[in-house]
């Protein structure tokens, strides 16, 4: 559904190389885990591959709605401008600290969004968004505002704003990072299900043993480039390289 290609990114007038010639697809409905040290360039890789961030140079095909049906190979997101807020809105993201809008409550988070880009009506919004809350175990914080919930509880609300867009593919960076361990579990278990309902995911984390259990592939980041990936169980139980081997020691 994505194919991501030669994707390079450097900051700082080109002396900080942080993605080194990446490329990687995502096939509809797989899961897919990154992992690697902090400053590998994985929120970068997301950044750019949900077109927060121009990449240097490098390209990124993609196949899904939007896309010419007669292509399978994809059409670059950068073809045409309309194209590409198109493809863009397309794309769910969650990150490490919910972002949610504090002045809106639960339920205008979750249908502000599908109003004005998405040209939903008030009632329709609204529905599918309790819907969700109720998927989330959140429909008696509809009128709660974000100050007023724990962090599992907020990031449970940024993914169902998230998917109150309809994504094709859900990127997360991060989505626990902030949380005490105890609320971990709570979006861990969301994501879970969210993976048995065959949703396409990206995720970026920190949890290995999750990562090994719902991913159907994981990839090692490390420098920029993609050092290793492959079946969640070889690459984190029974990794080749040896950089991979002495990142996953620390988790150990
Ligand atoms: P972490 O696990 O800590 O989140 P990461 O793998 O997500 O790390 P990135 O956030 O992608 O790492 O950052 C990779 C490198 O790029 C870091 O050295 C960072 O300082 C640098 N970097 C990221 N964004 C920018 C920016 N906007 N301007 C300058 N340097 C940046
Ligand atoms: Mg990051």
């Amino acid at each position: 559904i994505l194919e991501i290609k030669n994707v390079k990114k450097s900051f700082n007038d080109s002396t900080l190389h942080v993605l080194k010639d990446i490329s990687l697809t995502v096939a509809q409905g797989e899961v897919v885990a990154i992992i690697g040290p902090s400053g590998s360039g994985k929120s970068t890789l997301l950044r750019c591959a949900t077109l927060l961030t121009k990449m240097d140079s490098g390209d990124l095909l993609y196949s899904g709605d939007y896309a010419a049906k007669t292509n399978e190979q994809g059409v670059s997101v950068y073809a045409d401008k309309q194209q590409l807020k198109k493809i863009r809105s397309r794309f769910g993201l969650v990150f490490q600290n919910f972002n949610l809008f504090p002045h809106f409550s639960v339920l205008k988070n979750l249908t502000d969004a599908p109003i004005q880009v998405l040209g939903r009506s008030k009632e329709e919004a609204e529905k599918k968004a309790m819907a969700l809350l109720e998927k989330m175990g959140l429909a008696d914080k509809a009128d709660a505002y974000p100050c007023q919930l724990s962090g599992g509880q907020q990031q449970r609300v940024a993914i169902a704003r998230a998917l109150a867009m309809e994504p094709e593919i859900l990127f997360f960076d991060e989505p626990t990072s902030a949380l005490d361990p105890e609320l971990t579990g709570e979006i861990l278990k969301v994501i879970r299900q969210l993976a048995e309902e065959h949703m396409t995911m990206v995720i970026v984390t920190h949890e290995m043993s999750f990562a090994r259990d719902v991913a159907d592939r994981v990839i090692f980041m490390d420098g920029g480039v993609i050092v290793e990936q492959g079946d969640p169980k070889e690459v984190i139980s029974n990794p080749k390289e040896e950089r991979t081997r002495q990142f996953l020691s620390r988790f150990a």
